[in-house]
């Protein structure tokens, strides 16, 4: 069970279709890890539907809800179950919406190792953000760092600790670009994460208009 959720407006910007590939696949895979952000979108998206029945044509025809309803099909119901020795689960470490992006298994990645930190690329770097697994050795100390967007990274094996809390499988960990942090892989097995370094959460499209009026709640 997941305690480090996205932020509310994250979920919200995700069922209105309306964010970067990077940070809608972190957040579909944090899905695929937790029931609970599951309900949560599936009422955001009911809700666009419900105001988009009164809407034109026009709008109704837009296909970023289709999209994200595609992504959400797959829900991963096994992932809640235990996991078996790291040597058995080849992919399987890797929720379906990852899956996706990493065509052969997490070994056949291009890894740039650097001390216990091995980082390797998911998607081109574009100006705004970098997409990349990092898998980082027990114990390890990631040095510290800020950084010029956002940085949310999401728990896949493992754990690791900053002065924010613990976090682990399925916990997404969010760090603005004014915080200085220094996590901690935790003892055990290797932490391999999900990394995105994004610009900030921008509301732009017509559903999302329709739904950016519940942050002001
Ligand atoms: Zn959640």
């Amino acid at each position: 069970m997941s305690h480090h959720h996205p932020s509310e407006e994250m979920l919200l910007s995700y069922a209105a279709g309306s964010m970067s590939e990077p940070l809608a696949l972190l957040v579909a895979t944090h899905l695929a890890l937790c029931p609970q952000c599951r309900h949560e979108v599936a009422a955001y998206e009911m809700l666009a539907g419900e105001e988009l029945e009164d809407q034109s044509p026009a709008l109704l025809s837009s296909d970023s809800l289709v999209r994200v309803l595609d992504r959400l099909d797959a829900p991963e119901a096994a992932a809640e179950a235990p996991q078996p020795p790291l040597a058995a689960q080849g992919d399987l470490r890797l929720p379906r919406p990852l899956r996706d992006y990493v065509a052969g298994s997490l070994d056949s990645l291009d890894w740039h190792q650097r001390g216990g930190i091995a980082e390797a690329s998911l998607l081109p770097e574009r100006d705004d953000f970098k997409t990349r697994l990092m898998r980082i050795r027990p114990k390890t100390a990631i040095p510290e760092h800020s950084h010029h967007g956002s940085e949310y990274t999401l728990v896949l094996t493992g754990g690791f600790s900053d002065h924010t809390g613990h976090f682990v499988r399925g916990d997404v960990a969010i760090a603005d670009p004014a915080v200085q942090h220094r996590p901690i892989a935790d003892a055990g097995e290797d932490c391999i994460c999900l990394a995105v370094t994004d610009a900030p959460l921008r509301f732009t499209g017509p559903i999302a208009r329709l739904l950016s009026p519940l942050l002001q709640r």
